[in-house]
């Protein structure tokens, strides 16, 4: 029986399982990303303590640390979560299972789809969602990116090192969500064109993906697309207890990460905390407040 079980493998689950086992809590965590979505910003430049790091390595050197204090890290998929009697037993996408005193949520969120036809045809054949794992098949190819945040100023900066030319779509008149760094690199970049006002109505090709039709009435020719138009919370997997989340779907936390439902904890991208902040440095404050609070809940309830 462990003390505490994870769901999530990022920056909120690591950092949790880190005070967890200095706790000598028992710990184990769940994930099929290794260090969660961390891993897909070459250069993250707002982690304290680290000027310039590649999420990658940040994402390796939290396992590692977790790993290193004795944490059990399993990269499988949860796809279900019972409560009876006050324990948790949680199965795995390959039915195996395990029983634990307290549960953390750390699950963050899933990516948008556009919904237009051809998405789902392409995908995989042209048509990606993660820049810094797809971006490298396109050398000297043209690549289209769509969105305004981070995600896709990011996801454009990773593009243009590969391909000869990138459009960078977004349906607004100007990038007000994005970091102003990334906003100067982009405007700055002749071999990127950023076309505003303007959104992606169908993506076509034979095989693969041949270019895309804008509302604009546009066709651009193009080899590959990345879609970065963010996230919206989920809990993907079944549960069978009750959890209070808000009107979109977030889960609702209060001030010691305690969700509704007693012996579990919520932390990350996926809460109501950090005033829906997503950031790194949020999540890991989030992931420490968890587990210092289950740590209580255990102390207070055996
Ligand atoms: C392109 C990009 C660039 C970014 N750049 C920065 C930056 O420069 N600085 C910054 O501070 N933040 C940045 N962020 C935001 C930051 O990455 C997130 O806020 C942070 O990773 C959230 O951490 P988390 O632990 O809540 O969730 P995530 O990092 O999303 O991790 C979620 C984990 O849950 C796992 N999971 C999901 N479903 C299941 C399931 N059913 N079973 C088991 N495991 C599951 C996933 O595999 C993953 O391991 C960026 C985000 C993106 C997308």
């Amino acid at each position: 029986m462990y003390d505490i079980a994870i769901i999530g493998a990022g920056p909120a689950g690591f950092t949790a399982a880190i005070y967890a086992q200095r706790y000598n809590m028992k710990s184990i965590i769940f994930g099929d990303k290794m260090g969660g979505l961390v891993t897909e910003n070459p250069f993250i430049e707002n982690y304290p303590g680290l000027k310039l790091i590649d999420g990658a390595k940040l994402g390796e050197d939290m396992k590692a640390h977790a790993e290193g204090l004795g944490a059990e890290i399993k990269m499988e998929k949860i796809k279900s979560v019972e409560k009876k009697k006050n324990v948790f037993t949680l199965t795995t996408e390959w039915d195996s299972r395990v029983e634990a005193k307290t549960l953390l949520l750390a699950h963050g969120l899933k990516r948008r789809e556009l919904g237009v036809p051809g998405e789902k045809e392409f995908a995989g054949k042209g048509v990606s969602g993660c820049a810094t794992c797809d971006a490298a098949f396109f050398k000297d190819k043209i690549v289209g990116v769509i969105g305004g945040g981070d995600s896709a100023g990011v996801a454009a900066l990773i593009v243009k090192e590969f391909a000869t030319k990138t459009y960078l779509i977004y349906r607004k008149g100007e990038f007000t969500k994005m970091q102003p760094p990334y906003v100067k690199k982009i405007k700055g970049d002749k071999s990127i064109e950023v076309m505003f006002l303007d959104d992606v109505t169908e993506f076509y090709g034979k095989d693969k993906l041949e270019g895309v039709k804008l509302k604009s009435g546009k066709d651009l020719k193009l080899d590959g697309f990345f879609i970065e138009i963010g996230f919206e919370p989920e809990i993907p997997f079944e549960i069978n207890f009750k959890i209070k989340t808000d009107k979109v779907g977030f889960i609702e936390v209060n001030k010691n990460q305690a969700t509704s439902e007693a012996g579990v904890f919520a932390a990350g991208d996926i809460t109501t905390a950090s005033n829906f902040f997503h950031q790194i440095a949020t999540a890991v404050g989030e992931g420490s407040v968890a587990a210092d609070s289950a740590h209580l809940y255990l102390i207070t309830n055996e």
